[in-house]
C-alpha cells in the first residue's frame, strides 16, 4: 500500500508543484495518475523512491515512512519504470535486469533462476537473450526489459512513468496488454503515470486526475466515465 499524507512539494517560492495531496494506493491495485503535461505527475511519483525531497507531509510505504527507508530498502521495495528504458548499453540483458538482484546480494543460482522465470514472463527465451545487448533488441523488447527489471527483486511496489509512452500505437497496445496479464500474476501495488485517458481507461482500477498539483477527481474508470 502507498498512502499519501498531506504532501507539498514546492521547487521554490513560485512553484508549488504538488499541492497537499492525499490518497492512498490499495495493495495489488494501479492507479493511474493523468492530467496536462506540468500537472505535478513525474514529481508526485518522484517523491515516492525519494527521487525528490518532500516539502511537506508523508509518504507511507507498507506501514513505513518513506523518509525511513535507507537506499537499499526503497530498492527492495520499490521498482521503477520509465519512458526510455533506462536500460544500460554496454551491460547484457541479464545483466541488466539483476541489477538490483546483484545490489541486494543474490547468489548466482537464484538470480539465474529468477531471470528465466522473468523471462518467461514476458514470452522471451531466457538462453537466446541473456548475452544479447539492449541494441539488439526492438524498441517494445528493450521496454519489455526494462519492466522485468523493475520486477527482478519482486518489490511490493512499482512506479511507471509513462512506461509504453515512447512505443508506436500498436505495440503499445500489446505491451499494455501483456502488462495487465504479468499484473494478475504479480499484484504489485503501482502508481501508474500518463497523459493519456484511453491509457488510463485501460490500465487503472482508479484515475487519478490532475491539475496544477491538485487532485481534481480520483474515481474508478466506470465512474470517471459516467461523470466526466
Ligand atoms: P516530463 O513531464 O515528461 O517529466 P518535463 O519537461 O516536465 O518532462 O521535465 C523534464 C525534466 O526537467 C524533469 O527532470 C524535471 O524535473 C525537469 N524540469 C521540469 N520543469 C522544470 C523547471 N521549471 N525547472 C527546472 N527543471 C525542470
Ligand atoms: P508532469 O509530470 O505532470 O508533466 P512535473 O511534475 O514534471 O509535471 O512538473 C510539475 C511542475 O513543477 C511544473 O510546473 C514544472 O515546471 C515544475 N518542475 C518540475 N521539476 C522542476 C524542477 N526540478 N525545478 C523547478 N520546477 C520544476
Amino acid at each position: 500500500m502507498i498512502s499519501f499524507n498531506h504532501v507539498t512539494k514546492k521547487y521554490n517560492e513560485n512553484t508549488t508543484a504538488v499541492n497537499d495531496v492525499n490518497f492512498t494506493v490499495e495493495q495489488g491495485k494501479i492507479v493511474v495518475l493523468l492530467g496536462p503535461s506540468g500537472c505535478g505527475k513525474t514529481t508526485l511519483l518522484r517523491m515516492v523512491n525519494r527521487l525528490e525531497p518532500i516539502s511537506n507531509g508523508e509518504i507511507i510505504i507498507d506501514n513505513e515512512n518513506s523518509m525511513d527507508l535507507n537506499a537499499i530498502e526503497l530498492r527492495r521495495k520499490i521498482g521503477y519504470v520509465i519512458q526510455s528504458n533506462g536500460l544500460f548499453p554496454n551491460m547484457t540483458i541479464e545483466e541488466n535486469v539483476m541489477i538490483v538482484p546483484d545490489l541486494l546480494g543474490w547468489s548466482k543460482k537464484e538470480k539465474r533462476e529468477r531471470f528465466i522465470y522473468l523471462m518467461k514472463l514476458i514470452g522471451l527465451d531466457a538462453e537466446d537473450y541473456r548475452k544479447r545487448y539492449p541494441h539488439e533488441m526492438s524498441g517494445g523488447q528493450q521496454q519489455r526489459i526494462g519492466v522485468v527489471r523493475a520486477l527482478a527483486a519482486d518489490p511490493p511496489v512499482m512506479l511507471m512513468d509513462e512506461p509504453f509512452g515512447a512505443l508506436d500505437p500498436i505495440i503499445r497496445e500489446k505491451i499494455q496488454d501483456e502488462f495487465l496479464e504479468i499484473q494478475k500474476t504479480v499484484k504489485k501495488t503501482i502508481l501508474f503515470v500518463s497523459h493519456d485517458i484511453d491509457e488510463a481507461l485501460k490500465m487503472a482500477d482508479k484515475i487519478m486526475l490532475l491539475r496544477d498539483g491538485e487532485i481534481m477527481q480520483f474515481d474508478t474508470p466506470s465512474e470517471m466515465l459516467a461523470h466526466p
